[in-house]
Formats: structure tokens, sequence, C-alpha cells
């Protein structure tokens, strides 16, 4: 394995972590990442994953997590994503888009009951914002939540959920107040998803990550308790946009590892193939592929390292998660491509993991947010830095 370690930007911890996590890899999960890619992943690894606490680096310790922060969590990330990109979704959508809204807006009852045993690996969780009509425009859901004594009555579909078919919780989204806009009428709440009324419609067949499993969900009169409203009625809204900026910047820590991987394959292979009498590294038209990959590795890995520093000292991230987002997802894509290219007809077949980390990397512009809205995103907090109101 290549030494990316020896990096200004990291702390010593910081680095013998990542070591740490890339034995637990090579040990628990490279032996069968090609093998969960047909199907998905064992429910008994995200067990391990819990019990060797990567589900919990940045969750408090009072509910099992290590504190160590979101730089914790994008090296978690990149390595189980630079292995299978599809357990890494599965192991991400459970203990950070489901967690983080409980962590930072539970109560102590709520985290103990529903985000303990997640960040334990014994319950898995995912999060239900997307709809059949609603997809970017979070703010036009559909989602209805109507008060029935101390009770929430759920109404809905919700759409890509990864984990949706496995889940024992969910952090759904609803409209709990029509009569006002999004921002004010949505709120969060807990579902237990073996709540009467709660189906699974399919799971979709997926160009990639296929090692997880990503739902269509049906909530029909689901009855939700009154304690398992998360934060107040009408705070949804916020907890979205809160959990997004931390799902952006760990998507970012993954789109770095669907990349490096196909990188690494991409450099020995060009150094070994031999055309022309002499290895293919010797043409440039190879060589500056991967000048251009390694250029894109790091500036990635600065990018969300940047942004996870800033979450970590409670800055407001929303620009830096989309810079780092936008800019490594859309590299994932170049890079995971370039290094098709370079092995040829070998990059086509199923010999190298490589066509599999094409597959998964092309997801990460569309999920978490696409790129065009996070071009949206970026250019609205320029706009706001340069006049602000
Ligand atoms: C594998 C997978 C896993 C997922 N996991 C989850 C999950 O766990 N939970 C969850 O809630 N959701 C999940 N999603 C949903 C994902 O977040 C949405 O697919 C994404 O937000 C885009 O929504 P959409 O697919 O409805 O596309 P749309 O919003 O319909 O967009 C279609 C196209 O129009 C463009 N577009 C839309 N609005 C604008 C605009 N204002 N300006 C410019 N272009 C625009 C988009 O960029 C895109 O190119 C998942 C999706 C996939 C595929």
């Amino acid at each position: 394995m290549v030494d990316y370690l020896s990096n200004v930007l990291w702390t010593e911890d910081e680095i013998n972590f990542r070591k740490e996590v890339q034995e637990f890899c090579a040990e628990e999960i490279a032996p069968i990442a090609d093998e969960i890619d047909k199907g998905p992943y064992p429910r008994e690894l995200l067990r391990k994953i819990g019990k060797v606490g990567y589900m919990g680096v940045h969750h408090d310790r009072s509910v099992g997590g290590t504190e160590r922060g979101l730089s914790y969590e994008i090296i978690v990330a990149e390595e189980i994503s630079a292995v299978n990109g599809g357990l890494d979704m599965a192991r991400m959508a459970s203990t950070t888009l489901y967690g983080m809204p409980l962590a930072r807006f539970g109560t102590a009852e709520q985290k103990k009951k529903y985000l303990e045993p997640v960040v334990a690996g014994d319950k898995i969780g995912c999060i239900g914002i997307t709809e059949p009509d609603v997809g970017s425009d979070t703010a036009g859901m559909k989602t209805r939540a109507e008060k029935d004594g101390d009770d929430w009555i759920l109404n809905g579909e919700k759409r890509f959920i990864t984990n949706g078919s496995q889940a024992d919780y969910m952090c759904a989204f609803a409209i709990t107040n029509p009569d006002v806009h999004s921002k004010d009428g949505m709120s969060a709440f807990i579902v237990d998803t073996t709540t009467d009324g709660f189906s699974v419609v399919q799971d979709h067949d997926l160009l990639g990550m296929k090692s997880a499993r990503v739902s269509w969900l049906k909530l029909e009169d689901v009855r939700v308790p009154g304690n398992m409203l998360l934060g107040k009625p009408g705070e949804g809204f916020h907890i979205l946009m809160d959990e997004l900026d931390s799902e952006r910047t760990a998507i970012a820590g993954e789109a770095i590892g669907y990349a490096r991987t196909p990188y690494e394959i991409a450099v020995k292979y060009a150094n070994e193939r031999h055309q022309f009498g002499r290895p293919i590294r010797a043409f440039e038209g190879v060589s500056f592929k991967i000048a251009d990959m390694a250029m894109k590795l790091e500036a990635g890995r600065a990018l969300t390292l940047t942004a996870a520093r800033m979450y970590d000292r409670g800055e407001n991230i929303t620009k830096q998660a989309s810079i780092a987002k936008l800019y490594t997802t859309e590299a994932a894509i170049q890079i995971t491509n370039d290094a098709v290219q370079i092995l040829g007809g070998m990059g086509y077949t199923t010999d190298y993991p490589v066509e599999r980390f094409l597959r998964d990397a092309r997801l990460m512009t569309i999920g978490g947010g696409t790129a065009e809205i996070l071009r949206f995103l970026i250019q609205r907090e320029v706009f706001k830095e340069f006049f602000p109101l």
C-alpha cells in the first residue's frame, strides 16, 4: 500500500488511526470485497465495524462513541470506500445520515434508545428525505405528519433510502404545518420500522453500490409517539440542513476512497504493461493522466479535511462541505474513468475492481445533493460573503 500518511495536514493520532483502519479493512473487508458486490453485505460485518468503534468516531462517549470528530469519520469513510463503496455507504447512512440528527437534536433518552445501538453496530439506521416527487427540492416534501392526541400519524412515500429495507430506525422528515413554508413547517421523527403501516415497496436495482440496499418505502398511517419527535415541531428543515453539512463532508471522504484504489491499480499497471517496446507509462497520454489523478486526490483530501476541521471547531461549513463534495465526487468520476482507460480492455473486465469503483463513484454527484445543487449553494454562499444582508 502506498503511504499517504506522511502528510503535514494530519495529526500523529489521525495517522495512526488511519493505519489501524487500513489493517481492519485488509483483514475483514478486502477478502470479500468483490463477493459482497453481488448482494447485500453480511449484517455481521456492520456489527464488527461497530465493535471496533468505526461507527462512532464522531459520536459522544455517552452513546458509545469516541468523540474524535468528523476528521476521523472521513478517514473511516475513505478507507472502507477504498475497499468496498457500497459497504461504507450503508455504514455511513446508519451512523452519520441517521446518527447525526439524533446526536445533535435528540434528547438523552432518544440517544440512549435509538442512537447507542446504532453506534454499537447492533441496529441499523436510515434517513428518509427523498420522495418519488421530491428530490433536490426538499422543501416541496409531500409526506405529512398529523397530530393525534400525543402521537403523530405519518403518511407518504420515501424513495432511494439507503438501508431502507434493512433499517431498524428511520430519521423521517415530514410536513407538520402545510400552511407555512417548509422552513418552518417541516419536522423530523424517529420511526421504528416495525411499526404497523411501514412497508418496503421495493429495493432499487442500481448501477453500482451493489453491496448496499437502497429502497422505496411507504408510510401508511404510521403512528409515531410524541416522544419520538426530534427537536421541536417545525424544526425539521433546520435539522435537515445541519445533517447535510456532515453528510457532504463524509461523502467527500468516501469519494477519495473510490478514486484512490483505481489510481493505485492504474499506476502499477502503467508501470508493468508494455506496448511498442516500453512500459505504457512512457507515453504522456498515460502518465499525464496519472499526474492529474494524483493532483486531484491530494487537492480533494485537503478540501475534505478543511471542511471536517471546521465542523469539529463548530464553524458553519455549508460552503466548505459543498466545495469538498463537489470537487471530490467529480474528481472520483474522472479518476475512475481514466483508470479504466489506462487499463485498456482489462479495465472493462471484472478481472480488476476498477469497473466496480467506476460504477460506485458515478452515484456521488447525485446522492446527498447533486453537483448542480452544490454549485448553486456555493455561489449563494460566495455572494453572501461579498454582499452581506
Ligand atoms: C443510490 C442512492 C442512494 C440514496 N440514498 C438516499 C438516502 O439514504 N436518503 C434520502 O433521503 N435520499 C437518498 N438518495 C436520494 C438522492 O439524495 C437524490 O437522488 C438526489 O437528492 C437528487 O434527487 P432526484 O434524484 O429526485 O433528482 P432531481 O431533483 O429530480 O434532479 C434531476 C436533475 O435535475 C437537476 N436539478 C434539479 N433542480 C435543479 C436546480 N434548481 N438547478 C439546476 N439543476 C437542477 C439535478 O441536479 C439533476 O441533474 C439516494 C439516491 C441514490 C441514487
